[in-house]
């Protein structure tokens, strides 16, 4: 038998030898459901002979789609290079690229970022003459993001009587994209759909390649991408989904967890294979993560276990203020990595991307090196968004959100009122602003429009030329024709320096996506075409779209660099580490004072989220949070998590300052014995009995109660409303135990 399937526990085989109709996997953290996937792809291919082309695996992100490329190829050699694995996103891009002209686009689309967005959606408040004092951009952003994640058009809101406004904000929005030829990552999903949908021959296309699908992470779909998978699978059925719901964090951004709930319902024929055992952590982090996840309701219950061992007990430090609480993280770090660790091995993960200055400010102290995923995106840095721009406009003349970003950038005496002009005049005439420059005369002044005419001059030869040269050699001659890096260079700053370097690093990047990245693409692809054969222009929109997916930029070389990792808890889904540090565990924070403020549902994913944190530890997981810390400029206290107060107290090791009293749990807690046994004093009473709390009692007058504290004689117990909590004294002969 196949050695890939040596290492695997009896659950793990099956769903790697059930390869053909619909298959559920559905896990734990930690339990190999990734695992197995990366085997059953390379178990298709040896023993079943199943062509990589016909093979399809979608991530999360693109650090998992690259991590499980590699392990692909680790288990079935060169040829694991040609199976499709990817995001959503980055699939639907490669399917609009040979297709989106069917529904109306060019094929030469750009892709648009949210701060993009941004401005688009501002301006077209403007247009309608919405106040944005009373109805924020970043509201409508997101109500039309939701809409298209859920694949309704404008006038499908119109039928359910939806907020007028967004309905025409929404309706302009995507007209103004559809004009400038641009998509932002939701219409990515949405018109892939609608793609499909109107064309039948294509859907089918990609049937007929995608014979066995899987996806991982299925509990964090949305609607729009189960869509695109109920489509694709419908022809061969063989459509395999792991993932696991108590790990659903994603519902802010549309993710629905009925997707992987109704996974059976909507396959009926659908194998279920359900994993017990976790490899990755000692067996205290999973009590931890139990602990915490339990308090969730409607789930159903499993209880992870593992043969690593039982493990230490979890560090728990409460530090007395936020800088305090980064340098611990810092000095556990420095000491640990002088023994079992290398910097590799340490994550530190927090709630917020907010979070991250205390403690690389820590760390820098220490020399400690360390990588940010996620941050300031280098792709968000304004040189780099300036020179995609220029390429952008090069490519696509007509594209005013480019135009508008570089018409002045470096500067050419060409001002904001000038383009306000010119826009209008372009929209009556239904131009685009390059078009209609050439009949501007009396629009803008004399002068001004010279220098439009010289732009345009310039973006066009620029554009003659692209043919003659190589990705990077253009990049290079962009910047020199457009007087941008002139620019850079006469300002003389570090600052300016730094620019000139990253945008250095920009051609690097192109260098290598045209001499190796792109031939990957196009093998995946099944492409006829190599690298060499595409004009520069292809190459140049390939490599623009792509790098609009990509979230982070960092090189192999850089990846394999030993350093600290400091990311969200949302980004580290997926991955693990042996030493995971989760940092600011306190009411406000994690969970986030929203989520406590709307109550039981956003806690619920917060707790998730929780649970999410603890299990990415395979050996050590530190807990830290702060008495006080400055937010949001402002000195603020914040009690401890209520996720800590779930975590039995065996399982925790106390450091720090002494944790304030805990709040007195609640009755409902109490009366199901959740709550920790606190303050175990035994106390002999008159009668020989004594009491503990957690002890189940019965009162004639108040019924059944849980003795929740003990004092001398006195103890404190809890009883159902209305009475509460009562003190009574413990030889009472109204008191029995149950
Ligand atoms: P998550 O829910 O966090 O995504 P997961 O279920 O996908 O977790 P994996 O990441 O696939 O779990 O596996 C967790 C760890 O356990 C990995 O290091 C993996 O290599 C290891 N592992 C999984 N199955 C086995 C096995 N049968 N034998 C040895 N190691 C295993
Ligand atoms: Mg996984």
């Amino acid at each position: 038998m196949s050695q890939l399937l040596d290492k695997m526990n009896p659950q793990q085989k099956e769903a790697i030898l059930t390869t053909e109709g619909p298959l559920l996997v559905m896990a734990g953290a930690g339990s190999g459901k990734t695992r197995v996937l990366t085997h059953r792809i390379a178990y298709l291919m040896s023993e079943k002979q199943v062509s990589p082309y016909n093979i399809l695996a979608i991530t999360f992100t693109n650090k998992a789609a690259r991590e499980m490329k590699e392990r692909v190829e680790k288990l079935i050699g060169e040829r694991g290079k040609d199976v499709w694995i990817s995001t959503f996103h980055s699939m639907c891009v490669r399917i609009l690229r040979r297709d989106i002209d069917l529904i109306g686009y060019d094929l030469n689309f750009g892709i648009l970022d949210d701060a993009d967005q941004l401005s688009v959606i501002k301006t077209v408040m403007e247009d309608l003459n919405l106040d944005p004092k009373r109805q924020s951009p970043k509201y409508f952003l997101s109500q039309i993001s939701n809409a298209k994640n859920e694949l309704k058009t404008p006038s499908d809101l119109n039928k359910e009587f939806e907020n007028e406004d967004v309905i025409r904000v929404y309706e302009k929005y995507q007209q103004t994209l559809f004009k400038n030829n641009r998509v932002d990552f939701d219409d990515l999903l949405m018109l892939t759909v609608h793609l499909f949908e109107k064309h039948p021959e294509v859907l089918s296309f990609y049937q007929n390649k995608f014979q066995y699908i899987h996806i991982d992470e299925y509990q964090d779909t949305n609607h729009a991408q189960y869509k695109i998978v109920t489509l694709l699978a419908e022809k061969f059925r063989n459509i395999c989904v792991v993932g696991d719901s108590d790990q659903s964090i994603y519902s802010w951004r549309g993710a629905n967890i009925e997707n992987i709930l109704s996974f059976e319902s909507d396959y009926p024929d659908a194998s279920v294979v359900l994993l017990e055992q976790n490899y990755r952590s000692k067996q205290m982090i999973l009590n931890a993560a139990n602990d915490v996840i339990k308090n969730n309701s409607g789930r159903r219950d499993k209880q992870l276990w593992s043969d690593r061992g039982e493990g230490e007990a979890i560090e728990y430090h409460r530090a007395s203020d936020g800088d305090v609480e980064a340098n611990y993280i810092a000095d556990k770090i420095a000491y640990m990595r002088r023994d079992a660790y290398d910097y590799h091995d340490f994550a530190v993960l927090y709630r917020t991307n907010s979070q991250s200055r205390a403690i690389e400010q820590a760390l820098l102290r220490q020399n400690i090196p360390y990588r940010l995923v996620g941050g300031q995106s280098y792709f968000k840095r304004k040189e780099i968004k300036d020179l995609m721009a220029y390429l952008r406009l090069i490519c696509n003349p007509d594209d005013d959100l480019s135009f508008v970003r570089v018409v002045n950038e470096p500067k050419r005496g060409i001002g904001a009122a000038s383009i306000d002009k010119l826009s209008h005049f372009a929209a009556e005439s239904e131009l685009s602003l390059m078009s209609s420059i050439q009949d501007a005369t009396g629009v803008v002044a004399k002068a001004t429009l010279n220098k439009l005419m010289d732009f345009k001059t310039m973006i066009y030869m620029l554009r003659a030329q692209i043919e003659d040269h190589s990705l990077a050699s253009f990049i290079d001659l962009v910047l020199s024709q457009t007087g941008y890096l002139e620019m850079l260079e006469n300002e003389n700053t570090i600052e300016a320096d730094s620019r000139i370097d990253n945008l250095g690093e920009f051609k690097s990047m192109a260098t290598q996506f045209e001499d190796v990245d792109l031939d990957e693409i196009l093998a995946e692809e099944e492409s006829e075409e190599r690298a060499d054969d595409l004009p520069t222009m292809t190459k140049l929109i390939i490599l623009l779209n792509d790098l609009m997916l990509q979230t982070d930029t960092e090189t192999e070389e850089e990846a394999n660099e030993s350093k600290v990792t400091l990311m969200t808890i949302h980004a580290a889904k997926g991955l693990e580490f042996p030493v995971v540090f989760i940092c600011g565990f306190e009411d406000g924070i994690f969970p986030l004072r929203s989520a406590i403020e709307q109550g039981a549902d956003d806690l619920e994913e917060e707790r998730r989220l929780a649970y999410v944190a603890i299990t990415r530890a395979e050996d050590l997981l530190f807990i830290t949070n702060a008495q006080s810390r400055y937010q949001y400029g402002m000195r603020s206290a914040n009690p401890e998590s209520m996720f800590i107060r779930e975590i039995s107290e065996t399982y925790l090791n106390k450091t720090g300052i002494e944790s304030r009293p805990r709040p007195s749990f609640t009755l409902k807690e109490a009366m199901e014995s959740k709550a920790p046994k606190r303050q175990i004093k035994t106390v002999s009473l008159n009668s020989g009995s004594s009491w503990n709390s957690g002890d189940k009692v019965e009162h004639d007058t108040f019924g059944e109660g849980v003795v929740v504290g003990v004092k001398g004689e006195v103890i404190s117990i809890a009883f159902s409303a209305p009475h509460g909590i009562k003190k009574l004294m413990g030889s009472h002969p109204a008191l029995k135990k149950r």
